[in-house]
């Protein structure tokens, strides 16, 4: 059977880690475009956020290729991601496709829901689950590499001084990550990536902006649904960071690996502005930028897809939050009609912002940021 899933930042890196592991026959996802949100927005209901009619025209694309196993990511708590799989599947059998959907649910809701949807994917009676367990982990390890390689990136495009040679390099250790396979493997290739873009020759950072990226995870991690904001920031040498990774999705334990940050300090970070779950990544969101503005971060920018509720509450936060704690922040609402010059006119607004808000931090004596 033809498998495939969503694109959503690294996940098709590792979807295809995985098929090559329990050897099945998975078909790459197409790039998003103009023409699959069109063909998505035309069949969903109308209200429904963003994620859900990109993934809609993705899979209406897939199985005209050819792709009959669809995988959807299943989800639970106060966002509308928990019912996204029942409907894709009623729009899809409505309008006559024949497929197979498999929702996985993450690891962090269920291990045993997450295991069973994995495991509907795989070949009936083919691997043990000690085979299953193994190549899970291993998978999941990889997914940190490749979120790794995303975060040196950031980091590093911005103070380049040979231009290019970022981009080279994350080619270059994505193809090492994807021949990884084993822990050792897996270990060695970290090593390797680190020892390629620690020889990258960079610029005194003090003298550059630093941009930190928040907001709902599809709209943050996709390229064209963010105008390509890494990118773009990093040609026009500003550091960036984000606060969500696709690693955060699927990580078992509550820790955030690549931004380094545990749930319960994010919560901390959140509680004067936000005290509860709102669903979605809301809290994350403000406690991210709070996180930010503790790191001497000159400004953040938010992404939020139209009518997602919980970026919508983060949102009406985050003004407070960048008043008490002088951060500029810049909220994107992103929708199939949001042009990209419109975008780009308020983030180099944002930019003038920002520099001021460095050079006055600069001027002031050290320490003026409140503690959380
Ligand atoms: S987080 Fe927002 S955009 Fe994402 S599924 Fe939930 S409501 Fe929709």
């Amino acid at each position: 059977m033809k498998i495939s899933a969503p694109r959503m930042g690294n996940l098709h890196l590792i979807i295809r880690d995985l098929a090559d592991r329990f050897d099945l026959d998975y078909v790459e996802p197409p790039v998003f475009d103009e023409d699959t949100l069109k063909i998505g927005a035309a069949l969903a209901p109308e209200t429904a956020c963003l994620p859900l009619k990109a993934v809609l025209g993705t899979f209406i694309k897939l199985l005209e290729s050819g792709c009959e196993t669809l995988l959807m990511g299943g989800g639970s708590g106060p966002c509308r991601f928990g019912y996204y799989g029942e409907i894709l599947d009623r729009v899809l059998s409505r309008e006559g496709y024949e497929f197979n959907l498999i929702i996985i649910d993450p690891p962090s809701t269920s291990i045993r829901e997450f295991y069973n949807g994995i495991r509907k994917a795989l070949p009936r009676d083919r691997y043990r689950l000690s085979k299953v367990a193994r190549e899970l982990l291993l998978a999941l390890r990889k997914v940190g590499l490749y979120d790794e390689v995303e975060k040196f990136a950031m980091a590093l495009r911005g103070i380049e001084l040979e231009k290019g040679i970022v981009d080279h390099t994350v080619t270059e250790a994505n193809k090492i990550a994807a021949g990884a396979y084993s822990k050792r493997e897996i270990n060695a290739a970290r090593a390797d990536i680190q020892n390629l873009f620690n020889s990258i020759p960079v610029d005194d950072p003090s003298g550059h902006l630093k941009i930190g990226l928040v907001g709902e995870i599809f709209i943050v991690l996709e390229p064209f649904f963010n105008f390509d904001i890494d990118r773009w920031l990093g040609k026009r040498g500003v550091i960036v960071e984000r606060s969500v990774h696709i690693t955060d999705t699927v990580w078992l334990s509550a820790k955030n690996p690549v931004f380094g940050h545990s749930e319960h300090e994010i919560a901390r970070a959140a509680a004067p502005y936000l005290s509860c779950e709102v669903g979605g990544d809301g809290l994350l969101t403000v406690g991210g930028t709070v996180i930010f503005a503790q790191n001497n971060f000159d400004a953040v920018v938010h992404f939020l897809p139209f009518t997602c509720m919980p970026e919508v509450i983060a949102k009406t936060v985050l003004s407070r939050v960048s008043r008490e704690l002088s951060i500029p922040v810049l909220s994107l609402t992103i929708d199939e009609q949001t042009g990209k010059a419109g975008v780009e006119t308020r983030l180099e607004a944002l930019l003038d912002l920002a520099q001021g808000s460095k050079l006055r931090r600069e001027q002031a004596a050290p320490g003026l940021l409140p503690a959380i």
